[in-house]
């Protein structure tokens, strides 16, 4: 899509006599996401693509005069684009996001004004060894970084001043646990990934085989579907905290049992409150209606705000589901921008 935008500011500069460039360039991103979106292309799947579209809508729909270019004034699409993205800081600005199919126009979505003009490149990857204890090391002091201002726990989070050490204790009990019959076809526990620090939990039902193999939750295909969707909201899997309602995987990847979810619930309900996270997302139905405490299918709790003791939740579906119906990805970029807002109130 942005080849096709340079093309057209260099091509078809059909401004009309009121519109200045910044209004025309945001009419031209709209545009064509529209018609990349009609061709099947899910834009914000490509974190790259995704926050240079963000860049280019915040600097264009800014307001008139943020791009100071003449009408009739020679400059390179290149050059014309590029201005756009250099012209001073960012304000909250519409994103063109994806309808669901055949609803016509993507119509914007709001984008908390904090994100991406301070958030530097991805730096996603495979989990550090750290992610094992669901801790990770800070970042290097004054690098770019995607992290919003959260500030440090205990003090901006309510935790109890000894919660790393509570968190470590939990996660050693689990590790030798034996309490239901998964312990005798596991080859280990995932306890939990990402950054313990954060105020963002993402739960999801169990380890899969890729996870039992690994130690790590969600490294397989469903794992990197759901990096995708952390970075579509402008984050990466190390600044989100990730763990499953079930510690060791059920064989054959089957559902959890319910005497496995009434064994194993209490690890991840002491992990929710020693984290005391702002924000919690759960990722398809067993750790929807688990935490919820509800009988209801995803897809009437998706998309909406619940709590769950006092913490904003955030259901959408599980990243396996999309890989089978890649046309829920439209539903859960909707879900996860209501959960980047919440997070940056
Ligand atoms: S699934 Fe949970 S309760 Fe069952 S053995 Fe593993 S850690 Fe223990």
């Amino acid at each position: 899509m942005t080849q096709d935008l340079h093309e057209n500011l260099r091509e078809n500069d059909d401004r009309t006599e009121s519109e200045d460039l910044t209004q025309w360039a945001a009419r031209e991103v709209l545009r064509l996401a529209e018609e990349d979106y009609r061709r099947g292309v899910r834009f914000w799947a490509d974190p790259e693509l995704a926050a240079r579209v963000r860049d280019l809508m915040k600097e264009a729909t800014a307001g008139p005069g943020r791009v100071q270019a003449p009408r009739g004034a020679v400059l390179p699409a290149q050059a014309r684009v590029e201005s756009a993205a250099r012209s001073g800081p960012p304000a909250a600005a519409g994103m063109p996001g994806p309808a669901a199919p055949g609803a016509g126009s993507p119509g914007p979505v709001s984008r908390p004004a904090s994100e991406a003009g301070a958030l530097g490149p991805s730096t996603s990857g495979p989990p550090t060894s750290g992610a094992t204890s669901g801790m990770s090391t800070p970042g290097t002091p004054g690098a770019p970084s995607k992290r919003p201002v959260w500030g440090a726990p205990p003090a901006a989070t309510g935790r109890d001043a000894d919660w790393a050490e509570q968190l470590e204790a939990l996660r050693q009990e689990a590790l030798v646990c034996r309490k239901c019959a998964l312990c005798e076809t596991r080859s280990q526990v995932v306890f939990a990934g990402g950054d313990a620090r954060v105020p963002l939990v993402f739960v999801g039902e169990a380890p899969g085989a890729d996870e039992d193999r690994q130690g790590f939750p969600f490294v397989g295909r469903a794992g990197q579907l759901l990096t995708k969707i952390i970075e579509a909201i402008g984050l990466d899997r190390e600044q989100v905290y990730i763990c499953n309602i079930l510690k060791c995987r059920p064989p054959e990847n089957r559902n959890p049992a319910p005497d496995e979810i009434l064994a194993c619930g209490p690890y991840l309900t002491r992990q929710l409150e020693i984290l005391k996270p702002k924000v919690i997302c759960t990722l398809g139905l067993f750790a929807s209606q688990y935490l919820l405490e509800t009988s209801e299918p995803i897809g009437k709790l998706r998309g909406r705000w619940f709590a769950y003791r006092g913490i904003p939740v955030m259901p959408t579906y599980h990243p396996a589901a999309l890989l089978r119906n890649p046309n829920l990805k439209a539903t859960v970029w909707e879900d996860v921008q209501l959960l980047r807002k919440k997070l940056d109130e």
